[in-house]
């Protein structure tokens, strides 16, 4: 999986570098499957349920699902892309919002505290904690930064099959549900408006929408529980040029 990782990694800072004003949706997900394809994986998503993608595409109040196509990016958009990867028959879910060009600061602000609230969450992933820790670190800061968490869309385990159990809420009462042990890998993604809670589904019965029309951001990382704590197995923060300068494994964090 971290193999797998590493290939999604590279195809969302690939993708951060290519979403620009003029740039549509569709051009990125062709040079997400072809990167992807290139790296001797598999786009996980394409065919899906369905799906005809690559990526999720999703600008603005569009939360998650979006599907690729003609859409050209903005100056002041926020774009949600999540890529999944799958690599000898084992997945990698990941997904970050991009601001294209400069973005107003409730934009900038609903994306500093949802990757912040990401991270807070893995930070929790230790065997001896429970789900309900992870969920709430997520919403804590969120929360308290003023923004809503999607309660109607969760996180998940991932493994050989992109969705397994268990389920992961990004809200939730620390101590409860089940224990985290060695070896678990969860998909943990915040999925945050700026406005309220409640969603609703387009009729190409794919896109998500913040009900109220609020802007969204979702980010998102495969986490494997270690003795150490949360590795994170899709590192797509790790910036190129410091891994350059330091060789560091970009699988761990
Ligand atoms: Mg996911």
């Amino acid at each position: 999986m971290a193999a797998s990782g590493r290939i999604l990694a590279r195809c969302l800072q690939l993708l951060r570098s290519k979403a620009r004003a003029g740039v549509s949706t569709g051009d990125l997900d062709r040079a997400a499957e072809r990167f992807i394809r290139s790296q001797g994986a598999e786009p996980a998503f394409k065919g899906y349920n369905g799906f005809p993608g690559s990526i999720c595409a999703s600008p603005n109040s569009m939360i998650v699902h979006g599907i690729p196509g003609d859409y050209a990016l903005e100056r002041g958009d926020v774009l949600s892309i999540d890529v999944g990867v799958e690599l000898d028959g084992w997945v990698a879910d990941a997904a970050v919002t991009v601001a294209i060009g400069r973005v107003s600061s409730v934009a900038r602000r609903l994306l500093d505290t949802t990757e912040a609230s990401l991270f807070e969450a893995v930070e929790q992933c230790r065997p001896g904690q429970h789900l309900g820790d992870v969920s709430h670190a997520v919403q804590r800061r969120v929360e308290s930064d003023g923004m809503a968490v999607v309660r109607s869309l969760v996180g998940h385990g991932i493994g050989r099959s992109m969705h397994e159990d268990p389920q992961i809420p990004n809200f939730g009462r620390p101590g409860t549900g089940p224990e985290l042990t060695e070896g678990m890998v969860l998909a943990i993604e915040p999925m945050v408006t700026a406005g309220g809670h409640e969603i609703r589904m387009a009729s190409d019965g794919w896109s998500v929408y913040s009900l109220d029309g609020s802007l969204a951001a979702h980010f998102e990382h495969t986490v494997a529980v270690t003795a150490d704590g949360g590795r994170i197995l899709t590192p797509w923060h790790l910036d190129e040029d410091a891994r350059n300068r330091t060789g560091a494994r970009v699988e761990t964090v």
